[in-house]
């Protein structure tokens, strides 16, 4: 097992021209004091809506840390993977995310669950945990409704990730990580201590676990939901993960990891407060933030810039359902909200990024706008060379943006 820093941040590239301007968030963040490690995430489906492979993002990443002279520590996670994705991910990443939010609720065999239930009789009754007030009380009934819901999706997590080991020539130097954030209902810290035994059962080496959480995580726009039942929960989940570790021998260094965790602005200070408080690592997940970024570069830049940036925002609106569709779980967009492609054309520089700028005290702000741009990018891959020299000709626009994006936004509220 590759041991996993204590503080990771997840940075996407989907276009792999960015990853100089993020790892300069991260060097002027450790100018700051602020020690987290670069973990460069895309998964399979950005791939497929790209058109790129995961060596390319290798080899982005690979090269900003040359060329910045970044000497610490940096990963490259296989985002969101399964059995069947997980193959050309294997030789360039070393960290995977083993995604079985898919398998959930889908029944383990009888044997499996009778199994679990026996071995454990340490989840069933009045269980309490160190830093939670009122401990849990579970029944053997939750125990075997969790088991039945979430054991099969844990031994998927096993499979993937022996062949993952197999696939390596049988040595495990990577961090693992197991998603179940893509789905319907949050996971309560209760199903979390039972899901955790049993990752451990299956013999999973895990560091980190992404568990849906109470309340919307809509990409690129704040969090929606009740920040005081999300306060509690977060802390909740610590405790159940320290304890998991001591109870089940998982490996020390296991932490939370926030999936879509960009832009989550109102949350950050119960995050930096709890991890404050119990010394606990964090990893999270950023991605489409930072192409987001890029278009606001474009649009600053006025010119062909402002143009193509008009012009990308007109295709997602037409093409609105079709790129909805594989996001549906994690955007929330009112149609009435969104200007229309005419309105648009006629706006400055001023007028787009200040719509689609995460400033939530700008009146023009527009998180509908956001979200939909935010999963507009394969109409940029569809311009091909177009987006991508117009990246190269506005790099040092583009790059301003990004960095500040990560550093002011992001790292220096969540860590700072
Ligand atoms: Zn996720």
């Amino acid at each position: 097992m590759k041991t996993c820093p204590k503080f990771t941040f997840g940075v996407g590239d989907r276009f792999a021209h960015g990853a100089h301007a993020q790892l300069t968030a991260f060097i002027e963040a450790k100018k700051l004091g602020i020690d987290i490690v670069p973990v460069w995430n895309k998964s399979n489906r950005e791939h497929n809506i790209i058109g790129s492979e995961p060596s390319q993002t290798r080899a982005a990443a690979d090269k900003a840390v040359a060329d910045l002279g970044w000497t610490g520590d940096y990963l490259l996670d296989a985002d969101h993977i399964n059995l069947t994705t997980v193959d050309r991910f294997v030789a360039p990443c070393d960290f995977f995310t083993l995604d079985v939010a898919d398998d959930i609720g889908e029944a383990a065999t009888a044997e499996d669950v009778a199994a679990f239930i026996a071995k454990h009789p340490e989840l069933i009754g009045t269980v309490s945990i160190e830093g939670i007030d009122r401990p849990f009380e579970i029944t053997q009934a939750d125990v075997e409704k969790a088991a039945n819901k979430f054991l099969k999706a844990t031994q998927k997590a096993a499979a993937i990730y022996q062949h993952i080991v197999a696939a390596k020539g049988g040595v495990d130097e990577f961090v693992t990580e197991v998603s179940m954030d893509e789905t319907d209902s949050p996971q309560t810290p209760p199903e979390l201590l039972i899901i955790l035994a049993a990752i451990a059962d299956q013999g999973i080496p895990i560091q980190t676990i992404a568990p849906k959480f109470t309340g919307r995580f809509n990409k690129g726009v704040d969090y929606v939901g009740d920040l005081k039942q999300f306060e509690t929960e977060f802390n909740d989940d610590l405790a159940v993960i320290a304890h998991a570790v001591k109870t089940y021998g998982l490996p020390a260094t296991l932490k939370l990891s926030v999936h879509s965790g960009s832009d989550k602005f109102s949350i950050y200070p119960i995050i930096k407060q709890a991890l404050r408080r119990t010394g606990a690592g964090l990893h999270v997940k950023t991605a489409g933030t930072n192409w987001l970024e890029e278009i606001i570069g474009l649009a600053e830049a006025g010119g062909s810039g402002l143009d193509l940036a008009k012009q990308i925002y007109a295709k997602s609106l037409e093409k609105k359902a079709a790129l909805c569709e594989p996001y549906a779980t994690v955007i929330d967009i009112r149609d009435e909200k969104l200007p229309t492609a005419e309105e648009v054309n006629g706006w400055t520089s001023e007028q787009f990024t200040s719509a689609l700028r995460h400033d939530q005290a700008n009146p023009g702000y527009n998180a509908d706008l956001r979200q939909l741009l935010h999963v507009g990018f394969k109409v940029a891959a569809q311009l091909g060379d177009t987006y991508l020299n117009a990246l190269v000709e506005n790099r040092e626009v583009v790059s301003k943006n990004v960095t500040g994006n990560l550093l002011e936004r992001h790292m220096k509220p969540l860590f700072l």
